[in-house]
């Protein structure tokens, strides 16, 4: 350090800060963490652990991430809008459905035509809401003309569908239609024989009923439908889950 002139203390006093300043600034430039001497310790560095989700675990906005603007099957060739789902994050309740219609390509929101206000309804009738459940399909995409979904479409969309699954971590699966019942459970049978009745699927009950389409062309199932959602509506109790309106 250069010497210190003598003079005005004051200023020499000044002199003498600003030069113990830049001392110090060179230093840390040097990649010292306090002044040779110093008394303070070197803090001991706290590594925390991540705050990541469990392995193989993502959040709904990584999951939408690692969609992007997916070209993994032929349905993105003709789609508008990539449906993703909507809904509460931890929703013990879960609804899947087959694939997305005209006005859900449009929105970008699964469930918002006919059978949309449809479902909606038999999700309050539940005492639940929208907000407070979760709805998806098996594909994020429209297939053309409203066709069902292909196995290599949804193969292709499976695995986001399970990362759904994992990230929200249902309690009960309720799946809308043949089709969201027979890739949930892995069989073929027909949806009347599935109905009415809880199936495990990994240690999450799952609960086949008839598709709210269905339901606007057979009204008449809406019985068999609701005797279905109040089975659930008794699990999800006996579970101590209460619905938002109950
Ligand atoms: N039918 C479905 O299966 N899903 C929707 O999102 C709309 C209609």
């Amino acid at each position: 350090m250069d010497s210190t002139p003598a003079g005005d203390p004051a200023e020499e006093l000044e002199l003498l800060a600003r030069q113990l300043r830049l001392h110090l600034q060179r230093h840390a430039a040097l990649g010292a963490w306090a002044a040779p001497g110093s008394p303070m310790p070197r803090p001991v560095e706290v590594v925390e652990p991540p705050a990541a989700p469990e392995p193989g675990r993502l959040t709904l906005a990584q999951i939408r991430e690692e969609v992007g603007e997916c070209t993994r099957c032929k349905l993105h060739a003709t789609r508008r809008t990539i449906v993703f789902g909507v809904g509460a994050e931890d929703a013990p309740l879960m609804f899947i459905g087959e694939a997305p219609g005209e006005q859900e390509d449009r929105r970008g929101e699964p469930f918002v035509g006919p059978a949309g206000e449809l479902l909606d309804k038999m999700i309050e009738a539940m005492g639940w809401t929208r907000e407070s459940v979760y709805i998806n399909n098996i594909v994020m995409c429209r297939p053309p003309q409203n066709r069902n979904p292909q196995p290599d479409e949804v193969g292709a969309c499976k695995p986001f569908l399970e990362a759904r699954i994992g990230a929200i971590g249902p309690r009960i699966i309720v799946a809308l239609g043949r089709p969201a019942a027979n890739t949930l459970l892995g069989t073929d049978a027909p949806i009347r024989v599935l109905r009415g009745k809880f199936h495990d699927r990994n240690g999450v009950k799952v609960m086949p009923t008839f598709h709210p389409a269905y339901l606007l062309r057979e009204p008449d199932k809406k019985r068999d439908t609701w005797a279905d959602l109040k089975l659930v509506m008794a699990e999800l109790e006996r579970l101590g889950i209460q619905p938002p309106r109950g």
